[in-house]
């Protein structure tokens, strides 16, 4: 059998990743084999990488992890119709299983049996990929592969802020992770008046003035409810995004929100906590969204609408602040881990 270089979580342990050889992947008559040309690392890999909590309990090694990806596919299925060899594609991470109640309802982003390549089953962080047919993404060949590899993020930031009503409003983002930063990006470009980032870490604050914030916070050192209460004329932001995945940035959040808007929640928190729901949502008549992955595939089709508006893709540029070689992949994941960077990405 043919062998790749992949990097795999070989053991449930933090030091448990290596590089290895394995097999090409096998692929059946409905999916695709991708050569892939650049990768990028997600949150999700730290934590499989670190193997925190949340990795012991859902990866089974050994795993070659990795999700987001762009690539040239090499060979198809039997069954697949819509992909040729030589298309430059990416792939959406969540399988759904296109039966259950979600899934027939328009839904499938939150498919009762999903599975996620990279996580459940092989993914990117090798030279090869297969994934099935249902799961490809065309990208528009002219645009950077690099850009392409990040849309698993950019999908999230794109869900998360679609979910709001923000064109001409006050919006505060609260973590200006690579998601918050894009998060950010979207505002900006499509038209909210005041956009207010919020982030502790001087890097990612930095990262977000260059991508249009309008005021970027300091939790720790300013008095962020006075200032956006100064510069909202008292009434608080239309809408928060929180990213960051706290106790204390869901609380700030609602703080901040005025009576009447929605907050849009995408942190994975890593415990329960508690909030003052009569003071901070019944009271306050406030709306809280949950977002969990991509609308499959209306994100998809928006996002490349936002690709095609050359500031937007400027922006972008902007939020992949680190570039290595698939070789350095541990300096790559330790650029990750140190939170002194936008997104990394990995070249062949
Ligand atoms: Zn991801
Ligand atoms: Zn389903």
């Amino acid at each position: 059998m043919e062998k790749m270089r992949a990097v795999v979580k070989v053991r449930a342990e933090p030091n448990g990743t290596e590089f290895s050889e394995v097999p090409v992947p096998d692929f059946g008559p409905n999916d695709v084999l991708i050569k892939i040309n650049v990768i990028s690392i997600c949150g999700t890999d730290v934590h499989i990488f670190n193997w925190d909590d949340w990795a012991k309990n859902r990866i089974k090694p050994p795993l070659v992890y990795g999700h987001e990806f762009a690539g040239e596919v090499v060979k198809i299925g039997s069954n697949v119709r819509s992909v040729k060899v030589g298309d430059f594609v990416s792939g959406e991470c969540h399988i759904a299983c296109g039966h259950c109640f979600n899934c027939r309802t328009g839904l499938s982003h939150i498919c009762q049996n999903m599975r996620i390549f990279g996580v459940d089953m092989d993914g990117a962080f090798g030279e090869y990929i297969s994934i099935p047919e249902s799961n490809v993404w065309h990208n528009d060949p002219s645009l950077p592969p690099e850009l392409c590899s990040v849309q698993d993020p950019l999908g999230n930031a794109v869900h998360t802020t679609f979910s709001t009503d923000f064109v001409g409003r006050e919006v505060a983002v609260v973590g200006i992770g690579p998601i918050g930063a894009m998060c950010v990006a979207i505002l900006k470009t499509c038209g909210a008046s005041k956009i207010f980032a919020i982030e502790k870490n001087n890097y990612r604050a930095k990262l977000a003035k260059e991508v249009g914030a309008h005021y970027v916070l300091n939790p720790v050192t300013d008095n962020i409810p006075e200032i956006v209460s100064n510069e909202t004329g008292g009434k608080g932001v239309d809408v928060v995004l929180e990213t960051a995945g706290t106790a204390g940035a869901v609380q700030l959040g609602l703080n901040i929100l005025r009576l009447g808007g929605k907050i849009s929640l995408l942190g994975v928190y890593p415990t329960p906590f508690e909030i003052d729901f009569s003071k901070d949502v019944v009271f306050k008549y406030a709306t809280i969204q949950g977002i969990n992955g991509r609308l499959m595939y209306e994100t998809w089709y928006r996002m490349a609408g936002l690709y095609r508006i050359p500031e937007f893709r400027e922006r972008i540029s902007r939020i992949i602040t680190h570039r290595y070689k698939f070789e350095q992949f541990f300096e790559a994941m330790e650029k990750m881990r140190s939170g002194e960077c936008g997104k990394v990405v990995m070249y062949m």
